[in-house]
């Protein structure tokens, strides 16, 4: 599509104040979320009031999209072409509520979706704002891309509120490993001879990890519990189990580590004579952030006066939308609402999902997202590197 220098002007005019005009409701919604905290499939006021917003301004709402019961996908716009999806999530953590900021991630979606909603029937393609449950645990966005509700979506994106602004921020990809050996009891001291110390087991499998730790990359991070140590000291363990989780930077080394992690299980199992069940499920993928819709949202922050980093220093976590990431071109920036030393998931950061920083955040968010939605439908070519750059990712 070719706009004259003067049309791209008055469309990005236009969505700007759409933005503001709909703040006052954006603020009111992102507080009433938070004050109904809901955790992971369980979000039923959340996308109730969310899916009802969308039905208002004309959006076709699909409630229990991928046949989740509280995900949704809405769509807008009469004209042929690809589709742009923003991101909502509104699930809040167990007993401490809204300590994530997903709150503001579903209203920033919900505005970015309506401000070009209102100038959609003059641009080539779609828009749409889908609600993916249960990021907290749960991996609403995995079993979305499996049930195919990405499949017909060109790009996808969402900001994280954070303490500091970074357009390619590093999540890493994790994998789960459930460990349990199966020893023998026996008298601790009459007969410990006749026993196999599943417990013993668990230890060495622990010292085994931490051996490793010297010759694992910086990225990696390794961190587990013991569930059940056995039920008495003067009982031999015939049963322990643990619990154990591996980090790194990117999916295929994380799928390393979790062999390595094997490995050091099935040592202990033979050095104790314990008999090993080792469970681990597919990792979740880190996030690849597509670097052209990445540029694109910096260059929009600069212009909206916001500075960015590219790439955090540290604190990295991880997050559902690394798999999605993998299936659809995507980005997932942080926003700054709220200064170090606050952290996620603290009783600080869940005051600062309420604030006026962070409506403002959120506002900020929703032009920056807008306007990058804009720029991939309407300018010539660049939809096109999007797709070129994402089919480089490592598979
Ligand atoms: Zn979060």
């Amino acid at each position: 599509m070719r706009l004259t220098d003067a049309e791209y002007a008055g469309l990005v005019g236009e969505i700007v104040a759409a933005v503001d005009a709909d703040h006052a409701e954006m603020v009111a919604l992102s507080r009433d979320i938070h004050a109904h905290p809901e955790i992971m499939f369980e979000e039923r006021y959340a996308a109730a009031a969310l899916t009802a917003a969308l039905a208002e301004r004309g959006f076709e709402v699909q409630r229990a999209a991928g046949g989740l019961e509280t995900a949704f996908v809405s769509l807008s716009g009469p004209n042929a072409g690809p589709t742009i999806a923003f991101i909502a999530e509104y699930d809040a953590l167990p007993g401490i509520g809204h300590a994530c900021g997903h709150n503001l991630i579903a209203t920033s979606a919900l505005a970015a979706g309506f401000a070009l909603n209102r100038v959609i029937d003059r641009l080539p393609g779609q828009i749409a704002v889908i609600g993916t449950p249960a990021e907290e645990g749960g991996g609403g966005k995995v079993k979305m891309r499996d049930a195919g509700v990405f499949a017909g979506i060109d790009a996808v994106m969402m900001t994280h509120m954070a303490m500091e602004t970074v357009t390619r921020p590093v999540f890493l990809a994790v994998a789960s490993i459930e460990i349990a050996y199966h020893g023998k009891a026996s008298h601790a001291a009459a007969a410990p001879e006749a026993g196999i110390n599943a417990l013993d087991a668990i230890i060495q499998f622990f010292n085994g990890m931490n051996a490793l730790r010297q010759h694992v990359r910086a990225d990696a991070r390794m961190h587990g519990i013991i569930l059940n140590g056995g039920q008495a000291a003067n009982i031999v363990p015939e049963y322990a189990s643990a619990m154990f989780i591996v980090r790194a930077r990117d999916t295929v080394y994380v799928r390393e580590l979790a062999r390595k992690a094997r490995a050091c299980a099935e040592a202990a199992a033979l050095a104790t004579g314990a008999r090993l069940e080792f469970t681990t499920a597919e990792p979740l993928e880190h996030v690849a952030s597509n670097g052209v819709m990445a540029d694109l949202y910096r260059e929009k922050l600069r212009g909206l006066g916001w500075s960015s980093t590219e790439i955090q220093q540290d604190g990295p976590a991880s997050t559902d939308m690394g798999a999605l990431s993998h299936a659809v071109p995507a980005i997932h920036p942080l926003l700054q609402i709220a200064d170090f030393p606050v952290a996620w998931h603290t009783p600080e950061f869940r005051e600062a999902a309420w604030s006026d920083r962070g409506q403002e955040g959120m506002r900020v968010a929703a032009k920056a997202m807008a306007l990058t939605a804009l720029d991939l439908l309407v300018k010539p070519g660049l939809l096109d590197a999007v797709k070129a750059e994402f089919a480089q990712l490592p598979r």
